[in-house]
């Protein structure tokens, strides 16, 4: 008889059966409708021997024709069904879930397959065996052609229509699948005793399995645990069909230095067990040091972080300390792109605990805002230097100033630095930010104008940041070569805190720079953690006291004396000293006799475009020769 091919397909059905059942999974919708798709490959094929056999049977020993029929209507109606099942699979995710036009073609689809099943059922059919040439034939198996190529079709033309929607395996994977199948049939037709049908739909379930279905990807071979790729597909089934979901993440930073490689996934692998106990919820390994476990309600996930924390603080037996992120309700994100960064952003957070809430969401997403207006204006070019002088005291003339960054909006409005450094120093866009400013400083230094007026120095705020670990000083270097600029034309300006935070790594970076003869200042001093014991060993020859702390001396008695103090011991340390933020004529009397080296002050000049600057600059050097003269 003619049924070895479609015995073989069974036994290659039966293990991906088994394969799949037994493997750990997540609750995703794909992974529904395959498991959907492959019973009623099962379900056919077993169908499509049953009525090979009977139809067999029914010619040659007169078997009862009423119930091979039966069978033979039953497995085309399943043969369909297994194709609108494959059409489900391959549309479900691609198709938009909110637009009319989807529901209309879902619920046509969903018609005509009811109208198709109803129509076999009913129509007569009849069957023929000659040899090995089995088939069935009758109105009723026409419905089952014309139905099953609908459905490869438009499963076809879906993929083709959506494939900059999916990724470049999931298409090629579909479409074999299908193109398996209509070759198939064609083959099928011209020569009928080679019964292919049934074998391609179980070799396109093989591919499906293994391109699509398989699990390897989706476990971390290490702990068992559901891997990144798994959380992120989970995430975006759960965004996709609505549901709602609360995560408890935890970053461990292991306490131990674990020289030994076993040791450390033993303190892995004790961390992922505390994490599975969590469960039975699916709990994930996203990064090394980082787990999660998805819940469906936000006080189960309470519940659960509440036990880890008492068992952490209560005993030992959690190997290292960590940054706990829940995040109760999914739907404060608007989708899986803002939950990801939401992640991302917090779980680099100093605090131990963040709990996500609508102020938190928020705040990502101006900062989002934010960060799009500085890629926008790296792009438009149009990220500004303004500068502001600085009035040398004792040689009564402007000749420094300070480099200070703006953005100009599209519309022309300025953005102050205040409203985008501290965002851009968080997702690192301040080092391309602060090489623009570099670089435009350098450019403005190598056009020699500034200098013939006067100008002998710019200072350039730097971030932390900016610092390489591994290639100190490296931006500024590949600039000053760039524009064959003079070092001791540029001074470099650091806050107390970013010196404080990376102490090592300043120092290497800045010994680098003062051997090249660049000199340093520390700016915003007195804001920060102002330790002098500590600054001394810095390589800075400037110090500038910070807005608020000028302000202080001149509103309160207190600061008046540490800022007096403060002055004597860095002239006696050789350091010079810049004040900031002088505003009127009698501030700048007052710091001209306490002795300070240099006044910076809209009380001179705010910080101005490059044109307007080198005309200040232009005028203060006439005024003066007009003076002397
Ligand atoms: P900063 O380095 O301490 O700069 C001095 C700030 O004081 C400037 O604000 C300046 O406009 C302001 N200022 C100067 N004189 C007066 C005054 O008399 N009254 C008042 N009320 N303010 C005065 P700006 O330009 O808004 O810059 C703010 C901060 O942004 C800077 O503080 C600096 O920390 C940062 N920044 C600016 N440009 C850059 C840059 O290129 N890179 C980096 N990393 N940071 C920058
Ligand atoms: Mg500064
Ligand atoms: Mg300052």
């Amino acid at each position: 008889m003619n049924i070895e091919l479609q015995c073989c397909a069974l036994f290659i059905l039966f293990a991906i059966f088994v394969m799949f059942l037994r493997e750990k999974k997540l609750d995703l919708m794909n992974r529904k409708l395959f498991f959907r798709a492959l019973c009623a490959c099962f379900a056919c094929l077993s169908f499509d021997i049953l009525s090979v056999i009977l139809i067999n049977m029914s010619v040659l020993n007169g078997f009862n024709s009423l119930v091979t029929e039966l069978v033979c209507k039953i497995y085309i109606m399943l043969l369909v069904l297994q194709g609108y099942f494959g059409y489900v699979y391959a549309s479900t995710s691609l198709l938009p879930r909110d637009k009319t036009w989807a529901t209309v073609a879902r619920a046509i689809s969903h018609t005509i397959f009811v109208i198709g099943e109803l129509l076999m059922l009913i129509l007569p059919i009849g069957y023929e065996a000659n040899g090995r040439i089995v088939f069935s034939y009758g109105p009723s198996t026409s419905v089952a052609y014309i139905l099953s190529a609908i459905y490869i079709i438009s499963t076809i033309i879906i993929c083709i229509c959506y494939r900059n929607q999916m990724p470049g395996r999931r298409l090629v994977a579909m479409l074999l699948w299908q193109g398996i199948w209509l070759l198939a049939a064609a083959v099928q037709f011209l020569n009928p005793e080679l019964l292919l049908v049934g074998f391609a739909s179980a070799f396109g379930m093989v591919i499906l399995y293994i391109q699509l279905e398989n699990p390897s990807e989706f476990i971390d071979g290490s702990t068992g645990l559901f891997t990144a790729n798994a959380l992120s597909v989970y995430v975006h089934d759960k965004y996709k069909y609505g549901k709602r979901f609360s995560m408890f993440t935890a970053k461990i930073h292991y306490m131990t230095n674990y020289v030994d490689y076993n040791m450390e996934q033993n303190a892995v692998m004790r961390t992922a067990r505390a994490l599975v106990e969590l469960g039975p919820e699916p709990a994930f390994r996203i990064d090394d040091d980082t787990f999660c476990v998805l819940y469906d309600e936000a006080e189960r996930m309470l519940d659960k972080a509440a036990y880890i924390k008492k068992r952490k603080d209560g005993v030992t037996d959690l190997p290292a300390k960590g940054t706990y992120l829940l995040i109760p309700n999914s739907l404060q994100m608007s989708g899986p792109d803002e939950f990801f960064r939401f992640l991302h952003t917090y779980l680099e957070s100093e605090d131990e605990i963040v709990v996500a809430n609508e102020q938190l969401v928020q705040k990502l997403r101006d900062q989002n805002k934010v960060k799009d207006m500085i890629d926008d204006a790296l792009a438009g070019d149009r990220v500004e230097v303004f500068y502001q002088p600085f009035y040398n005291v004792k040689e009564s003339r402007f000749n420094i100033a300070e480099a200070l960054v703006r953005i100009r909006r599209e519309n022309g409005e300025i953005v102050p630095p205040g409203l985008f450094i501290p965002v851009a120093e968080e997702t690192g866009q301040i080092l391309s930010l602060g090489t623009r400013v570099f670089e435009k400083v350098c450019e403005l230094i190598s056009k020699g104008e500034a200098r013939k007026f006067g100008l002998d120095q710019v200072e350039v705020n730097v971030s932390a940041a900016q610092f390489d670990h591994d290639n100190p000083a490296k931006f500024v270097f590949e600039y000053m070569d760039k524009y064959n600029v003079d070092p001791k034309r540029i001074n470099l300006e650091i806050t107390e805190t970013a010196a404080a935070d990376n102490y090592d790594i300043m120092l290497k970076n800045m010994n680098r720079l003062v051997e090249k003869g660049i000199t340093f200042s520390l700016d915003d001093f007195g804001t920060g953690r102002s330790n002098i014991d500590y600054f001394i060993n810095l390589p800075v020859n400037v110090i500038k006291f910070d807005y608020t702390f000028t302000k202080g001396f001149f509103e309160n008695g207190k600061t008046k004396h540490v800022l007096t103090g403060m002055l004597d011991i860095f002239h006696k340390l050789n350091m010079e000293i810049v004040v900031e933020g002088i505003e009127t004529k009698e501030q700048v009397d007052v710091m001209k006799a306490l002795g300070v080296d240099y006044i910076q002050g809209y009380y001179f000049s705010k910080p101005i475009p490059e044109d307007e600057f080198i005309k200040f600059l232009q005028n203060m050097q006439i005024y003066k020769t007009h003076l002397e003269g």
